[in-house]
């Protein structure tokens, strides 16, 4: 006779994977370290909102993401983490207790799939909780040598195994992990105040507006657009380039402010070889205006030294002439093909190729002026009504409103 089971036999469950973000920026002291704190922590609370409900809290240098409700897509959560300024590495882990037993049975179960991948692996552990009574070489041992048993083609190696395993004892619990990702790095978005950026339909401005992001400031962007001259194509370009940069900077706002007066004027009464230049001098006034409304230290532009003519310094010094606040340039000392690179690895690069015009190329001057001085302008702005032309640009300002998106849906 044989027994009938009367009860299933349990089938073990992993409890719900959480996410670990790793705080960057550690030599920040004092006050500034709990303002990246507050800031890091509205930052992943505001980006993970789209995502479903979480349970967010930090202790230790480390930001715990808890998923609670609604959430469906766990790598979504995890690409958004790791666009988030100031966090060094992103874990998505299991928790379980604070046993051997427990830590292996956990491992077993959620690091299957890797073990039977990988050819050697090894266990490295971490004991932030220092009440707990193996230190982390013989919590490793321990938990790599049931580890092997359970699977035995898998070997021991470790110096450079193909698979880690992550112990890691924290206050509430140990957690398991395999690779971490990296995270994005800097400062927190908003920490280092706001600034203006000038966003055109290139390469290289949507890196400069990411690499100062990336110091923690939140942008404002601006857009100078000249209809017909330059299609709405041109602008929808520059809007998607924002849209693609929400994922790193938050939504954005974007300010397109109508050029074309401007540009014609200028053909009208400025001489051609000072062409370029006449026209970046309305576009900083216009973007300081911008910068006082919204409450901006700063402007933002995508210039490299010597790039173009109206880039040499001489060039440079004529366009921030006409502003008081600090221009900030992060890719002056850059060469195009690092600049690609980055705009390759944010997301920008296929969308910035597209070949509609920007209104710097609408009237290029055949001679640009190369070393022009700031006194050549006084004659010059004297043929126009500089501060009118401004204000009437600034008036008809479109704002456009970019929600934050996360770049793997694109
Ligand atoms: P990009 O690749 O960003 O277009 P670029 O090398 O083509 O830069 P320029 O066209 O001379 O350089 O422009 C220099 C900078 O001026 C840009 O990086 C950008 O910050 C700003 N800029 C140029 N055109 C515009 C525009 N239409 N609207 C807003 N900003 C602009
Ligand atoms: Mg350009």
């Amino acid at each position: 006779m044989c027994e009938i089971e009367t009860a299933a036999p349990e089938i073990p469950v992993l409890p719900p994977e959480l996410f670990l973000l790793k705080l960057g920026e550690v030599v920040l002291k004092g006050l500034n370290r709990s303002h990246f704190e507050d800031k890091l922590m509205a930052n992943v609370a505001r980006r993970l909102r789209p995502l479903g409900t979480f349970r967010i809290y930090t202790r230790q240098s480390t930001i715990y993401v808890e998923p609670q409700s609604g959430v469906t897509d766990m790598d979504a959560v995890y690409h958004a983490c790791s666009q988030i300024f100031g966090i060094v590495s992103v874990v998505r882990a299991v928790p379980c207790e604070k046993s051997v037993p427990a830590i292996v049975e956990t491992a077993k179960l959620y690091l299957a799939p890797e073990f039977a991948r990988a050819k050697d692996f090894k266990v490295e552990s971490k004991r932030a909780d220092k009440r707990f009574p193996l230190n982390s070489i013989q919590l490793s041992q321990q938990v790599g040598s049931l580890l092997h048993r359970a699977f035995p083609k898998t070997a021991v190696n470790v110096h450079d195994p193909e698979l880690t395993v992550y112990v890691e004892i924290r206050e509430r619990a140990a957690y398991v992990h395999g690779p971490t990702l990296p995270g994005a790095g800097g400062l927190p978005v908003g920490m280092g105040g706001k600034a203006v950026s000038l966003l055109s339909g290139g390469i290289d401005s949507p890196v400069a507006s990411w690499m100062m992001a990336k110091r923690g400031l939140a942008l404002e962007m601006v857009h100078f657009f000249s209809y017909p001259y330059t299609s709405n194509e041109a602008k929808e370009k520059v809007l998607e380039l924002a849209s693609l940069l929400t994922g790193y900077c938050g939504r954005l706002t974007v300010n397109i402010v109508p050029f074309t007066g401007i540009q014609e004027e200028l053909r009208r009464s400025c001489p051609e070889p000072y062409f370029t230049l006449a026209m970046r001098r309305f576009m900083m006034r216009i973007s300081e205006m911008i910068a006082d409304r919204v409450g901006a230290g700063a402007l933002v532009t995508g210039e490299s030294l010597g790039q173009v003519a109206s880039q040499t310094m001489a060039a440079m010094a004529v366009t921030e002439d006409v502003v008081k606040k600090p221009v900030f340039r992060p890719l002056i000392g850059m060469d195009k093909e690092e600049i690609v690179k980055i705009s390759r690895h944010i997301g920008t690069f296929d969308t910035s190729i597209l070949p509609y015009e920007d209104c710097c190329t609408v009237f290029t001057p055949r001679h640009p002026r190369t070393q022009p001085k700031v006194s050549d302008f006084d004659d010059i702005e004297t043929k126009y009504d500089f501060e009118g032309l401004c204000q009437q640009a600034f008036d008809n300002i479109e704002r456009v409103q970019i929600p934050f998106r996360n770049q793997r849906d694109a």
